[in-house]
């Protein structure tokens, strides 16, 4: 069954179709729209003087390759609450969100659609990093020679925290 092929109100074939200025699915029968949201992403710079923390993914899509650590928000979380219980999940790491650095949308993923939130995390003690759940390793890389990452908006999420890490240093100097 394809998604949303069938109207989850009512059971009745759905439409894919103009309604109230966007196509969406919507079932002819019932009158139902079924709107559809992007998936909020927590994801994560856990920043160590000029290293950041990576972690390698354990399974597709991207297996093997590094990104940074995070994932989705679930129901009753904050994009924080899903920020810490990730990085804890994935390292065994501790930390706390003290800055959003942006946002970037990933569009028709494997998951639907994605939308990604830069969040700066401190980490108070690193001296126990055991990776864990969907991460199969978990290493810190300096920020000039990191590799490559395993989505564009993990790069663009570092491009901001670059930029976030100039203007702070910037303003310290004014
Ligand atoms: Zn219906």
């Amino acid at each position: 069954m394809a998604h949303l092929e069938f109207c989850s109100n009512c059971g009745k074939k759905n439409l894919f179709s103009n309604r109230d200025g966007r196509d969406r699915y919507h079932c002819p029968d019932c009158g139902t729209i079924h709107y559809e949201n992007p998936k909020p992403t927590a994801t994560l710079i856990c920043p160590k003087g000029d290293d950041i923390l990576l972690v390698k993914r354990a399974f597709e899509p991207a297996k093997r390759y590094w990104s940074l650590p995070g994932g989705f928000v679930e129901l009753n979380e904050t994009i924080e609450g899903a920020a810490q219980r990730e990085l804890k999940e994935e390292t065994m790491l501790d930390g706390t969100v003290t800055d959003i650095l942006g946002h970037c949308s990933h569009f028709n993923t494997v998951f639907g659609d994605v939308l990604l939130v830069g969040l700066v995390m401190e980490i108070k003690d690193y001296s126990q990093i055991i990776p864990g759940d969907d991460a199969m390793d978990a290493q810190f890389f300096p920020l000039k020679g990191l590799p490559q990452l395993a989505f564009y908006c993990h790069e663009e999420i570092v491009r901001k925290y670059l930029e976030w890490v100039q203007k702070k240093s910037a303003k310290g100097h004014s």
